[in-house]
């Protein structure tokens, strides 16, 4: 059964839809990929000067699979979420290389692909090959809770699996991709999480939380647990000749494959500079003298948060080894941008070059 708004949803669209650089009359799979995996998590916004750069320098899937993974985390500097890019280069090895360089065109072909999860099939299926493919998204999930009044708590299975009927049910076969993407547009502008613009939105008259005025207390959820906070100590370390030591993260995990200044989590009666020497012996089986502490960052992960505090430090002894890194490297401060760095480390890096204030 379609959607009984889908023709005034798809009417709205067609009026407002803004121009988005992925959206085209004729979509190319590589490029409705690349967009929907940068969207995960992640603003419109943010995405677009990503989406052009990431474009330009991989403007292919075959382009994409044959870069180094270096090169790829390093476009995808500051997006986050970087398992998004590991996956995103090993999903291209597959197409370009398992699959003649063409994509799946089912929902069942395209979850085969790493990273590909239920919604990114959905939305792959029906914008870039015209299936019949459902998707909810966390906007989608909001205007659906609100068309129903749906008053049970959206992070339940039970309630998910609810509203992924709904929107297996009501996808049209008509232009199932534009249906999608208006529903995520409506989400996004108009049915916003807060504030929704009722008076302007193309549904209202079927929208029961409107009718009720239960608006603001739709979507349910239960509220989040604090997140918890940790203390963080990273070396800037020194060699004799005033090289800097930096490390690769273990591939796998958060920020995996990214450089950073190595360290760790603060242990409890443990001091910072404490802290730093264990870390450095343990991960990559070095000593060093702790000096000055430099500058203190603040960072917010979606599960935690830290505070990093960077100390200068100087290397005396041992060699180093990558026992709980990937890789470790010796290199001029001026090489620091060729590596990819997560956003507390390269606020560290704009501390060295004088360009962030020291945070202490
Ligand atoms: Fe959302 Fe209001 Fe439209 Fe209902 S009428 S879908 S609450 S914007």
């Amino acid at each position: 059964m379609t959607a009984p708004f889908a023709a005034a949803l798809l009417a709205w669209y067609d009026r407002a839809a803004a121009d988005l650089p992925w959206r085209s009359s004729d979509p190319d799979p590589y490029t409705v990929w690349l967009s929907e995996i940068m969207l995960q998590q992640t603003q419109v916004a943010t995405v677009i000067p990503y989406f052009h750069r990431f474009l330009a320098a991989f403007p292919t899937v075959r382009a994409l699979a044959d870069a180094p993974l270096d090169d790829v985390l390093k476009a995808w500097e500051g997006l986050g979420y970087y398992s998004r890019a590991r996956n995103l280069h090993r999903a291209a090895l597959v197409v370009a290389y398992d699959m003649g360089g063409q994509f799946p065109d089912t929902v069942e072909g395209l979850l085969a692909l790493p990273g590909v999860g239920r919604y990114t099939a959905g939305a792959i299926a029906s914008i870039a090959f015209g299936r019949r493919a459902p998707l909810v998204d966390g906007n989608v999930y909001r205007v659906f809770s609100r068309l129903m009044d749906e008053d049970g708590d959206v992070s339940t299975p039970a309630v998910q699996a609810r509203m992924w009927a709904w929107a297996e049910d009501w996808v049209p076969a008509d232009r199932p991709g534009d249906y999608n993407q208006a529903l995520m547009e409506l989400g996004r502008t108009v049915c916003t999480p807060k504030n929704p613009r009722c008076r302007d939105c193309p549904l209202n008259g079927l929208c029961r939380a409107f009718a009720a005025g239960t608006q603001a207390e739709r979507p349910v959820k239960k509220k989040a647990g604090k997140k918890p906070h940790y203390e963080v100590a990273a070396g800037v370390v020194r060699g004799a000749d005033g090289r800097l030591l930096i490390a690769q993260r273990p591939l796998e995990g958060l920020l995996g494959g990214l450089w950073e200044f190595p360290g760790g989590k603060q242990e409890p009666d443990e001091t910072l500079t404490e802290c730093l020497q264990r870390e450095l012996l343990e991960e990559l089986g070095i000593e060093v003298e702790v000096g000055e502490e430099l500058c203190v960052v603040k960072h917010a992960f979606t599960h935690f948060s830290i505070t990093l505090h960077a100390f200068d430090c100087r290397h005396t002894g041992g060699e180093p080894q990558a026992i709980q890194a990937h890789a470790w490297a010796w290199i001029d401060e001026g090489e620091l941008d060729a590596y990819s760095f997560g956003k507390a480390d390269r606020e560290v890096i704009n501390y060295l070059r004088g360009q962030s204030r020291r945070l202490l």
